[in-house]
């Protein structure tokens, strides 16, 4: 009977490792990307083009921008605190 949860658990841990590694990466990419080349958002994936050196997210401006949105999720610790100061 614990046959089917068991394997859909396995399935969700593999693929938030993966995702996450995968999301770490295309940060490097964009960081080692040269202004003015085409790179890909590692937060959302939507291509834009690099305007200065530190521009490594399509969108770093308002509340549910993409820069905010993957440190969030690639850090924990963040998010604990985000929470503790929503308090
Ligand atoms: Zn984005």
């Amino acid at each position: 009977m614990g046959q089917g949860s068991e394997s859909l658990n396995d399935m969700a841990e593999e693929g938030g490792e993966t995702c996450h590694e995968d999301a770490m990466s295309r940060y490097k990419t964009v960081k080692a990307a040269k202004i003015g080349s085409l790179v890909t958002c590692p937060s959302c994936g939507r291509p834009f083009r690099k305007k200065s050196y530190h521009h490594t997210f399509c969108n770093n401006k308002g509340r549910e921008n993409c820069k905010d949105r993957f440190w969030n999720r690639a850090t924990p610790e963040r998010q604990k605190r985000a929470k503790e100061w929503n308090r």
